[in-house]
């Protein structure tokens, strides 16, 4: 299999056959489909129910990939720690714009599986499981048009501060939650998903902290969606908001209230943080693997240019930056899915070091094609379009990490008003 050299030499074999699967999935399916979605001029045409997403999807959920971190004995791949890395890896190698999709799909029905709640269960998690045709879909509903990092930031004072306070409220109204607003145009599956973990307000005086996390299946009276967005990068990734008018849910579909709210927050961008570094380790990679195979088959000065010992010293930095992600995003990975305390300043390493590296080893890949780079014959100009949101998708890097000096910091004991709780 034409893939990465294993350096943890006792890699499981149940590990290895995920990962031979999964690679020819993102091979054969995912990279043809997303550069097919990626020159779709009118996203409305990626979300259209004969474009290659709704094949992509189908193919995804026949092989179980919408469950892959729901436990066996629920029905689900069971994947935690390496296994979850090496699936996503793969899958972002094949596509880092529909791995985003296939990972956010799963949102609102992991959170309902792991409430406890056994009527949630029957009625919407059990028909996602069997679902083998991609017709549920799920979207983690958090940034709003007024408030993207804002929403981001659990542990800090600002998310603490009474003055800004969300723009999608729940109102307790006897046995029910009556939800009133708009969510961003960014929320990844938003125009086509079925299901939402919606992230909300319910106690406006506490500013962000003050929320909660609702279930809500989005063919309730009330919902409707925006536009599909169109977009510089990540082209394939449908995104686009949902509003929300009168929407009435029962009591107990609240999953977390507000006591709970900025944990969850928390362990939620734990994961996505961790998930993006994942990707992105996959998406660096395979913008090298296009380098490395332009780079023998290029002749310039007579020879192929990776005879070229400046041509050689990118690549080998390339390849570097590509095992450091592996190294650092893995480690997160299997340390905040089996450890007890997960660590949100890991995930947010990982997730800016990673989005990072991927920009600049899908630029200098870019470099290494000449002129070829920036024509859309070329897979690369793609993977460079793709990396380059990455450095905004689940919060930018530059307030996660002003978010994750703070925690830093205050475990090293400083104290002061501007530091994380
Ligand atoms: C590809 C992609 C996928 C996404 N998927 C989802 C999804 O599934 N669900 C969802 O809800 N949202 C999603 N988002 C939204 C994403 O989380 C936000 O775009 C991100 O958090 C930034 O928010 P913003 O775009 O509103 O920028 P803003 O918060 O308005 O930031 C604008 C600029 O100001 C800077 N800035 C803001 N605050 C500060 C501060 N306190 N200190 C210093 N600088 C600051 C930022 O770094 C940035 O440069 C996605 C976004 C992208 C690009």
């Amino acid at each position: 299999m034409d893939t990465y050299r294993e350096l943890n030499v006792e890699s499981p074999k149940d590990i290895e056959s995920v990962k031979e699967s999964v690679h020819r999935f993102a091979k054969d399916v995912l990279r043809p489909a997303a550069v097919k979605l990626d020159r779709m001029t009118d996203p409305r045409d990626v979300i259209a129910l004969d474009s290659p997403l709704r094949s992509v999807l189908k193919q995804a959920y026949q092989l179980g990939y919408h469950v892959a971190g729901l436990p066996t004995e629920m029905g689900g791949m069971g994947l935690r720690g390496l296994g979850m890395h090496v699936l996503i890896e793969e899958l972002a190698w094949g596509a880092g714009d529909l791995a985003i999709s296939l990972l956010a799909t799963s949102f609102p029905f992991s959170a309902a599986a792991a409430s406890g709640n056994p009527e949630l269960f029957e009625k919407f998690v059990k028909p996602y499981i069997a679902d083998r045709d991609g017709s549920l879909i799920g979207c983690w509903a958090i940034t709003e048009p007024q408030h993207g990092s804002d929403e981001l930031v659990p542990g800090t004072p600002e998310f603490h501060n009474p003055r800004v306070t969300g723009q999608v409220v729940a109102r307790a109204d006897g046995d029910s939650y009556v939800i009133n607003g708009q969510k961003a145009a960014w929320v990844s599956n938003g125009t086509i998903a079925t299901h939402a973990a919606l992230y909300l307000t319910t106690e406006p005086k506490a500013g962000m902290a003050g929320g909660g996390v609702a279930f809500v299946p989005l063919n309730l009276p009330g919902v409707s969606k925006g536009k599909p967005l169109n977009k510089l990068g990540q082209r394939a990734l449908n995104q686009g908001e949902i509003y929300f008018d009168n929407v009435r849910i029962p009591r107990k579909w609240m999953l977390t209230k507000s006591e709970g709210y900025e944990l969850e927050v928390e362990r939620t961008l734990t994961f996505a943080n961790s998930a993006m570094a994942a990707a992105f380790t996959g998406v660096a990679r395979a913008a090298y693997e296009e380098a490395l195979d332009y780079s023998r088959q290029r002749v310039q000065g007579g020879q192929p240019i990776c005879e070229h010992q400046l041509v050689q010293k990118h690549l080998f930095e390339m390849f570097t930056k590509v095992e450091a992600c592996r190294a650092l995003s893995r480690a997160v990975m299997i340390y905040n899915q089996t450890s007890t305390t997960p660590s949100l300043e890991h995930a947010i390493a990982a997730k800016t070091f990673c989005t990072q590296a991927s920009f600049e080893v899908a630029s200098d890949a870019l470099q290494v094609f000449g002129g070829n780079g920036l024509s859309k014959e070329y897979g690369i100009e793609k993977i460079f379009r793709d990396a380059r949101a990455s450095l905004i998708e689940d919060g930018t890097n530059d307030v996660l990490s002003l978010a994750g000096a703070r925690h830093i910091l205050s475990r090293a004991g400083v104290t002061g008003p501007a530091m994380a709780r």
